[in-house]
């Protein structure tokens, strides 16, 4: 994800704006010293006006101002909503703003969630690490009446040799004298900010070509004791790197940095991205959310966001970053999956929570993620499919070209999409981007005749222009028809068939639509979840009765309806506790598909034919499920779970059965 922070302050300040006229880009010129032991930092910046120019300026109104002139004269601030605010008007002649303050912050919590660093900006300064984001007004921000503006910068870092800095920006020079570190970080495009990031780090560099010929410098940035990983890291952003310039084209920065940090961020700044010393150490992560921060440098970092009107680079970066490499890694199998768990998370969302892509400003919570990542990459999905990869990939190289250190929104992707398929989007973008809600395209009704048969499609309101992957199995025989389904219903005719055709309508799930109950193969937490739960633990083991009722009062929000174990399980959810033979006993009884898992505990979810969904916890003894009780919880999302000496052992999801509709000649 990008970093937080100035776009919850652009909409915290919105509302008390007075309009000033549009500004060049800003050129700040800011020295500071840091001293990570004394969590502070004093810092004193020079900030050139043109003629002309009026400007607005915030800084956090924690921090001490102690000088502040305009031209050698004395100036004054006002203190609104959290920010200290400096205006001044326009002049005929050019002038000089100059500020001296300090900052006192605390280390960073080296117990924070990663959801607490998705909405805390407050500056951390300890030996451990230091991390000051752009968004939390550091410095001086300059806003004109739309918003935080895109600056230039310069800034120089002085602080213990022992330690490194990092900011977005060239890195001009790092020399150590006298036991001070002194290091420039050089902004010349307009950029969103100046992020500025220290840690007791170990560099590591590699050089490597970028596609337009120029020399770019990998760096990781690691704390001591991962410092080990620096070139499984190096070798993996090279390749990253060097895939997403063959589909977009050069790099933007001369430079790109992995920095650790000692709270589980995920950040991704121009030129750089901040993870946790404990995200960086788990081995997929140079797999998944390295290449994502790095397609950050292009949507995000590279294209800057529109002040208003949705953020789009987290689902484009999601489809070309997390879902192309599992594409390309685990096939086509891996991909479904991927898009299986995207529609059964946006599915499972009510109305209420069904936002717009158009209102989707950043990850702050789950029902946030499954809409600006993932059903947007759903939309770029579709018109991926829709417009054929080369006019898609073409779309999106001239938006880079176009866009590259600028701000641009969905009207501008939609508008590089359409001049590159020579088609009209309107509707695509009105419905998927301003709307919010899934589709629900069904088969309404199939008729067979001597001359084919007529597949009718229907969706309720509001009609999105879908084109249905519909498969048609004939004869063991499958084949894909794309059926244009613009409106309320469509009809499609396909050649004759002797027998039987059997249809199904999008069983790949390559459509951002809402999934029918019993769909999805069943998780856990589609039982543990249900207000309606009952609950059976299999009589005759007193022990693991007891140690049944403490894993419930964990894991359930409420207290089941207790369910007799010889009652047929029904439409009702239903969580049925025993041990191994017990369980497997019940299974028979109930003629439902044994146990195929082994383990001290196996729990697993199952669909009862009556529609029910069952989650069944098998034990070997009461000290085996006692054992798992903090630990089953945590895997509502997994169909099953096999967990040994209280850990989870194996885990995974039922494979998604294709239901076919069927129609026979008579
Ligand atoms: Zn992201």
């Amino acid at each position: 994800m990008l970093t937080p922070g100035w776009r919850a302050l652009a909409v915290a300040l919105s509302a008390a704006l007075s309009p000033l006229p549009a500004l060049a880009a800003p050129q700040l010129d800011l020295v500071v010293r840091l001293e990570p032991t004394q969590g502070s930092l004093s810092a004193h910046a020079l900030i050139a006006l043109p003629a002309h120019e009026a400007i607005d300026l915030r800084i956090d109104a924690r921090h001490r101002v102690t000088s502040m002139q305009l031209d050698g004269g004395a100036l004054r601030a006002s203190t609104e909503g959290g920010l200290q605010r400096i205006r001044i008007a326009a002049a005929k002649r050019p002038r000089q703003l100059e500020l001296r303050w300090a900052i006192r912050a605390d280390a960073p919590d080296a117990g924070a969630t990663h959801r607490d660093t998705l909405t805390a900006f407050a500056p951390q300064i300890g030996e451990a690490g230091s991390f000051l984001a752009a968004g939390g007004a550091w410095y001086p921000l300059p806003f004109d009446s739309a918003g935080p503006l895109l600056h230039r910068y310069r800034l120089t870092v002085d602080l213990p040799a022992a330690q490194r800095a990092l900011a977005p920006g060239d890195r001009q020079f790092d020399t150590v004298r006298d036991g001070r570190r002194t290091v420039r970080f050089d902004m010349a495009q307009d950029s969103e900010g100046a992020d500025l990031m220290a840690g007791p780090w170990v560099e590591a560099e590699r050089s490597v070509r970028s596609i337009d010929g120029r020399t770019l410098t990998l760096t990781t940035l690691f704390h001591p004791d991962i410092a080990d990983q620096a070139e499984g890291y190096l070798d993996a952003a090279a390749s990253h790197l060097a895939r997403i310039e063959q589909t977009l084209g050069a790099y933007p920065y001369s430079r790109f940095s992995i920095a650790s940090s000692p709270t589980p961020t995920g950040f991704g700044m121009a030129g750089l991205t901040y993870l946790g010393i404990e995200v960086l150490r788990l081995p997929f992560i140079r797999h998944t959310s390295l290449p994502h921060e790095i397609l950050h440098n292009w949507w995000g970092n590279g294209v800057y966001l529109a002040l208003a009107g949705g953020n789009w680079s987290e689902g484009l970066t999601t489809f070309m970053a997390d879902y192309a490499l599992r594409e390309a890694n685990q096939g086509e199998e891996g991909a479904r999956a991927m898009r299986l768990d995207w529609l059964r998370g946006l599915s499972a969302l009510s109305p209420a929570a069904q936002g717009s892509l158009a209102s989707f400003g950043g990850r702050t919570h789950d029902a946030s993620q499954s809409i600006g990542y993932h059903k947007a990459a759903l939309v770029f999905l579709m018109l991926h499919d829709t417009l054929g990869a080369s006019a898609f990939d073409r779309a999106l190289r001239d938006f880079w070209q176009a866009h590259r250190h600028r701000r641009a929104g969905w009207p501008d992707l939609r508008a590089a999409f359409e001049h590159a398929s020579g088609r009209d989007l309107g509707r695509h973008f009105a419905l998927w981007v301003d709307g919010s809600g899934l589709a629900a395209p069904t088969i309404a009704g199939a008729v067979a005749g001597p001359d084919g048969l007529t597949v009718t499609l229907q969706q309720p309101a509001p009609h999105y222009p879908l084109e249905v992957p519909l498969h048609v199995r004939i004869a063991g025989q499958v084949r894909i028809e794309r059926v244009a389904l613009p409106g309320a219903q469509a009809r499609v005719s396909l050649p004759p068939a002797a027998g039987c055709a059997e249809l199904a309508l999008d069983p790949d799930f390559r459509l951002a639509r809402r999934l029918a109950p019993g769909e999805a193969p069943p998780v856990l937490r589609e039982a543990t979840l249900d207000d309606t739960l009952g609950l059976t633990v299999l009589p005759g083991d007193e022990r693991l009765a007891t140690a049944a009722r403490t894993l419930t009062a964990q894991w359930l929000d409420r207290t089941p309806t207790i369910v007799d174990a010889a009652e047929a399980p029904g439409r009702a959810s239903r969580m049925v506790i025993g041990n191994f033979a017990d369980i497997d006993g019940w299974l028979a009884r109930h003629r439902l598909p044994a146990r195929d898992r082994d383990g001290e505990v196996v729990a697993w979810a199952l669909r009862a034919p009556a529609g029910g969904t069952l989650a069944l916890v098998a034990a070997r003894d009461a000290n085996a499920l006692t054992k798992a009780t903090r630990t089953l919880p945590h895997y509502g999302q997994q169909g099953w779970v096999t967990l040994a000496g209280g850990r989870a052992a194996t885990r995974g999801q039922w494979p998604a059965a294709t239901v076919w509709t069927k129609t026979c000649v008579r």
